[in-house]
């Protein structure tokens, strides 16, 4: 849900994608290629993955503190992905990032990128990253060994709907030979910060 617009100033950069297209493989090479970027901690209600920190990957909360923070106005938007699990950007997030003069790098779900975009406008570059096809997206899910096979059937069951979204984002990188997807991505990005208006 989108909510409110926000004061415009910096670069806001979105990437969005069906789960285990390699949207966080991608967000990770950039923001170790490109200077002056950083990461947009989302909050959510799911549980940490194994290796995940709190406050570095996610802040992660109960459903409860979640919904407190809806009704406290904490959100820019959020979007409940997947039942009963909740996702959403910190207002406080993204003005930490941009007071210090950075520009903000957002992964978000598809909707919540289509959201944003809507909220910062031409200050914002909406990237869709695409699978090759739902095979290979199961298979990588499935290699990164971090779902239940319940968990994993719910992200390949909503894939579908997400693909669908890709005419709405500014530029599509599809993840197919990862170096090629990297490389695109991190030119994308320089494009973006350099030429074109904040
Ligand atoms: P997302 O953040 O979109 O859910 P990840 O970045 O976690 O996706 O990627 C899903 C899995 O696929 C990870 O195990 C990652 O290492 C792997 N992966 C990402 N891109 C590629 C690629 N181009 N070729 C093969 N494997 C990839
Ligand atoms: P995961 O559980 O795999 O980390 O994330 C599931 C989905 O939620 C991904 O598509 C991810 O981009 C999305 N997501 C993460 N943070 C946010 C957020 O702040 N807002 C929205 N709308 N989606 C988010």
């Amino acid at each position: 849900m989108a909510e409110n617009k926000v004061q415009q100033k910096g670069k806001l950069i979105i990437f969005s994608a069906p789960s285990g297209s390699g949207k966080t493989t991608l967000v990770h090479y950039v923001m170790a290629h490109v200077p002056h970027l950083a990461f947009s901690v989302s909050a959510t209600s799911r549980p940490p993955r194994p290796g995940e920190k709190d406050g570095v990957d996610y802040y992660f909360l109960s459903v409860e503190e979640f919904k407190k923070k809806i009704k406290e106005g904490a959100f820019v938007e959020w979007e409940e992905v997947y039942e009963n699990q909740f996702y959403g950007t910190l207002r406080s997030e993204v003005e930490r990032i941009r007071n210090r003069g950075d520009s903000v790098v957002f992964d978000v779900d598809v909707k919540g990128g289509v959201h944003l975009k809507e909220i910062y406008g031409n200050n914002a570059l909406s990237v869709f990253v695409k699978p090759p096809s739902l095979a290979v997206l199961e298979q990588r899910l499935r290699h990164r060994s971090t779902e239940t096979e319940e968990s994993l059937r719910k992200r390949l069951d909503r894939a579908a709907f997400e693909l669908t979204f890709e005419p709405k984002f500014d530029k599509v990188i599809v993840n197919d030979v990862l170096e090629k997807a990297q490389e695109q991505a991190v030119q994308i990005v320089r494009n973006f910060l350099e030429t074109e208006r904040v």
